[in-house]
């Protein structure tokens, strides 16, 4: 096993992210076979179990209320629903149910309680269950935990420096705060982030070096490319070049040898061939589904399609860590809180999300 280290730098990580890309491959490869079956890849499903009229300015998100998309806006889903969704996703091959809602940060109350309801639904379908809600105090991921939650996602997004230009409404230090308060219960930590948003090669290293110095590293870290939706504030930015991935996939995975590297959004714009290459460098794990939230991702079918032509097998529920317990509400040892967390708005200008706003005034 190689040793994890917590101690990254970004020179030291920019060094592994330029190496000549055989030398990046072997390196990864061997790596990922020291601390992971290389034919077994996770199976996510993505469930948007609340979509759109979100308030914050994530210049990459259709989510967003204030930039003009497509999007369709759902009020959150019932359990029933969600159950249903989930018992489809679980025959066909996914491990993990994955619950997002567009919302800044949890709130107490009915529809939170309603969340923990799924939780503890999915958790009883044998199924590892995650939730990306927004921002979350130690007492709400304490009732998540306690529902029988599996895993929290929260990604950085990018380096802190670049995080500034995509975001104004809510600030770095809140999304580290967020997973610090997963780690006070048992919830494993999915956190990651997006390339292709006009960041730089050192704004990559710069996302690296916050999540390996982190201490534990993540479990899970996806890796997404930016799907550019027309009316958001990086409409214009140009797809990522599956070199691109493949060195940002086995960088992290030299990083982080333990964590779950899962391909995420942007997987509709590789070919087979890019996402074996991923694979081969230390991706295992991928988000199935026909949509990411709202945008497009291949055909359940044809994941299951590639992993047969690869010789992959989508891994079983809790291999990685033992099934938690539901505690029923009605034994909850947590009660809400009502808190009202004073979560930062740093609304500095970022002059595209600003151009994009008006925008969307131009519609209304
Ligand atoms: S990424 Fe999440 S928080 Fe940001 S606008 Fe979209 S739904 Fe809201």
């Amino acid at each position: 096993m190689s040793e994890i280290r917590h101690n990254w730098t970004k020179e030291q990580i920019l060094e592994i992210y330029n190496k000549p890309m055989m030398e990046l491959l072997y390196e990864a490869a061997t790596i990922h076979r020291l601390h992971h079956d290389p034919n077994v890849v996770q199976v996510s499903t993505l469930l948007s179990i609340k979509t759109g009229g979100c308030s914050e300015d994530c210049g990459y998100c259709p989510q967003a209320a204030r930039y003009h998309t497509n999007i369709e806006g759902n009020d959150l889903m019932t359990v029933n629903q969600v159950k249903a969704q989930a018992l489809r996703a679980k025959e066909t091959g996914s491990s993990r149910v994955c619950m997002g809602a567009a919302w800044r940060n949890v709130k107490d109350g009915e529809e939170f309680d309603q969340v923990l309801e799924m939780v503890r639904t999915i958790n009883k379908l044998d199924m590892e269950v995650c939730c990306t809600l927004g921002m979350v105090t130690e007492n709400q991921a304490k009732r998540l935990a306690e529902a029988g939650l599996y895993a929290y996602n929260h990604n950085l997004d990018s380096s802190e420096e670049y995080y500034k230009e995509v975001i104004s409404t809510r600030g770095y230090q809140d999304r580290l705060d967020t997973i610090d308060n997963v780690r006070k219960t048992n919830v494993t930590v999915c956190s990651g982030g997006i390339i292709g948003m006009g960041e730089n090669v050192e704004d990559r290293a710069g996302m690296l070096v916050a999540l390996s110095t982190l201490s534990p590293q993540p479990e899970s870290t996806p890796i997404n490319a930016l799907v550019a939706v027309e009316g958001t504030p990086l409409e214009d930015e140009k797809p990522v070049e599956i070199w691109d991935m493949i060195r940002m996939v086995a960088t992290t995975r030299i990083v982080m040898p333990e964590t779950q590297v899962r391909l995420s959004a942007g997987r509709t714009q590789m070919s087979r061939e890019g996402q074996a290459m991923c694979f081969f460098a230390g991706a295992n794990s991928i988000f199935a589904g026909d949509k990411l939230l709202t945008t497009p991702n291949p055909d359940v079918n044809e994941d299951m399609k590639m992993f047969e032509l690869l010789g992959m097998n989508p891994q079983k529920p809790f291999t990685k860590k033992v099934q938690p317990q539901t505690v029923e509400a009605s034994e909850s040892e947590y009660q809400a809180l009502g808190e009202k967390p004073r979560w930062t708005r740093p609304e500095h200008k970022i002059e595209r999300n600003e151009a994009a706003k008006e925008q969307a005034k131009a519609f209304k």
